[in-house]
């Protein structure tokens, strides 16, 4: 089956993981994607302190001009620096980047508080959409709905689907879901809801190709529902937002 994949995550690594070595390189990245049939995928920075995100968005750029047809680039931000916003217009406008990638938790910040607004804003009016990892804490997908809510126009992609992003998923309709370390019963909740906004996810190098194409094999869907995620809803999203 062919794939798209809504959660890759390229480069090196910031030292915070004591038994994994999440670095990960193009070169291995890209053998990754012929050996399971990844034909295009969200790739954005390894989890880093925000000092390094500029650095590590340009790597991106450059594997995206080296592999255009397969690299969707996101670019990173750390939203409570200063030179944030100048960040997101250079992601957007100076390396031609189509998203970006927020961690509340890894950049440490509560995504509806005030003190963000500026940055949500500019983020719709450069028109990124933007994949977030959702989880405890200032990831909750309740805190996250609220950008959604605010900003109907801009995809939101709830990275690893939980019980409370499928609420997120009725709720709102630019809200996405990425399947990455979820599991079957959330997905087949969500396809009730909208088979056409779950998208599929690895988080490689986080987790492995086979347990994440598993996940939703093991969903008692359709067929049809299978190919929507595991390709065509992320084909669609990425023609649109081009
Ligand atoms: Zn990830």
């Amino acid at each position: 089956m062919k794939i798209c994949d809504a959660h890759v995550h390229l480069g090196k690594s910031g030292p915070w993981q004591p038994y994994i070595n999440p670095t990960i390189h193009l070169d291995k990245l890209i053998r990754l994607f012929d050996k399971y049939n990844v034909e295009r995928a969200i790739v954005f920075p390894n989890p880093n302190v925000g000092d390094e995100y500029p650095k590590m968005n340009d790597y991106i750029a450059k594997s995206v001009k080296k592999h255009s047809t397969r690299i969707i680039g996101f670019g990173r931000v750390d939203p409570r620096r200063e030179d944030a916003i100048k960040e997101l217009t250079r992601i957007k406008n100076g390396l031609g980047l189509s998203g970006i990638k927020l961690h509340p938790m890894v950049e440490c910040f509560r995504p509806d508080h005030p003190f963000f607004n500026k940055f949500f804003k500019k983020t719709n009016a450069l028109n990124l959409p933007i994949l977030f990892h959702s989880g405890d804490g200032f990831s909750s997908p309740g805190l996250i709905l609220k950008i959604a809510k605010k900003y109907p126009k801009l995809p939101i992609i709830l990275a690893h689907l939980r019980e409370a992003s499928v609420n997120a998923l009725r709720e709102c309709e630019n809200v996405y879901v990425e399947t990455s370390g979820t599991l079957p019963d959330f997905i087949e909740l969500s396809v009730d809801i909208d088979e056409n906004r779950i998208l599929f996810g690895s988080d490689i190098p986080y987790y492995r190709y086979p347990t994440q194409i598993a996940i939703v094999e093991a969903a008692e869907i359709s067929k049809k529902s299978k190919r929507k995620i595991f390709y065509e809803n992320f084909q669609k999203l990425f023609s649109q937002n081009k």
